[in-house]
């Protein structure tokens, strides 16, 4: 069997738009073990994706290089046997594990300056594809376009489990959920969720991480943003009627669920960053200075978002006929 480490990237979206880069590798090697290598917030995420075997968490803080951790994290993997490491973060530091687990064949973007700790270096070639179709080549040889449409990212959930969560936060039946959070900053935050949630017809929960809580504030529904795990979050987005987000890692897991969505994108593209879903419908006005890609908007209106109407996001929501 071979054996594969996939450094995991540092976001919840990226994850999951590097799903279909493991489903392509399993889909072409059936003999496979693929393990990743991930930092603790997004572990759940990945320990639901089929094609993973097992995930080794860090515990790095964000930004630092503890070399001496990472030296020993390394050692430590020797015993695995890994026949080839994929690095998917772009930092010079993600690439040190691999090197020092002394893996044969590792591969990623050459990024920081990584050559010699990569030793089949790809090159982005400067234009923003979709991040799915940016992973996904490496599965081939570098210049070499994987086959499309690429497989989309699935999660696992047990639908008993997810039943379970909803009564033990007492939710009822049907609920709507809101993630008025981005972790990537304002210009991502659609400021209107509390004139959508105004006009909802069903409960509404909200949800994301304790930093999103402040998103929350003056939201009418039941504030769960810092209250769930991230496994309970995931299982309270597959049980929900529809999900209303920002262009987030909560809008990657709502399409790799399969739940009913509309995304809205504001600083970001569509193009680069879609939800992966049959069932999404995505609001974006591609105003002339959008994308800007900026965390905070450089020219200060945030036009890109505070020109969708709720009435608008009220349209897309009928649509999907799940209310
Ligand atoms: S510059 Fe334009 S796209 Fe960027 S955040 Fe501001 S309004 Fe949005």
């Amino acid at each position: 069997m071979r054996r594969v480490l996939v450094v995991a990237p540092n976001w919840i979206g990226d994850a999951l738009m590097a799903q279909p880069l493991l489903a392509r590798l399993r889909e072409k090697l059936r003999d496979l073990a693929i393990d990743a290598l991930s930092p603790a917030w997004v572990a759940p995420v990945l320990r639901r994706m089929p094609e993973i075997s097992a995930v080794i968490e860090t515990d790095f803080r964000h930004g630092a290089l503890e070399l001496r951790a990472r030296w020993r994290l390394g050692r430590s993997l020797r015993a695995r046997g890994y026949d080839q490491a994929i690095v998917l973060p772009n930092s010079w530091k993600s690439a040190l594990v691999p090197f020092f687990a002394d893996i044969a064949l590792r591969s990623g973007y050459a990024g920081e300056s990584r050559f010699g700790l990569l030793n089949l270096v790809y090159r982005s070639g400067g234009e923003r594809a979709p991040m799915a179709l940016h992973y996904a080549r490496l599965s081939e040889k570098p210049g070499t376009a994987p086959r499309e449409p690429l497989p989309r990212p699935r999660l696992r959930v047990d639908a008993q489990a997810a039943e379970a969560t909803a009564r033990r936060f007492g939710l009822p039946e049907r609920y709507a959920v809101l993630c008025p959070g981005a972790e990537y900053g304002p210009a991502k935050r659609w400021p209107e969720f509390a004139g959508l949630a105004a006009r909802l017809r069903l409960p509404v929960v909200l949800l994301g991480s304790d930093r999103d809580r402040e998103a929350c504030a003056g939201i009418a529904g039941r504030i769960l943003a810092g209250e769930t795990t991230l496994d309970e979050a995931i299982e309270l987005i597959a049980g929900a009627a529809f999900v209303v987000s920002n262009d987030s890692g909560l809008m990657h897991v709502a399409a790799a669920l399969g739940t009913p969505q509309v995304a809205l994108f504001g600083s970001s593209s569509p193009q680069h960053t879609p939800p992966l879903s049959d069932s999404a419908r995505v609001v974006w006005l591609g105003i002339e200075c959008s994308p800007c890609y900026a965390r905070e908007c450089p020219l200060g209106h945030l036009r890109c978002l505070r020109e969708i109407p709720v009435e608008r996001v009220l349209q897309e929501i009928d649509r999907l006929g799940s209310e």
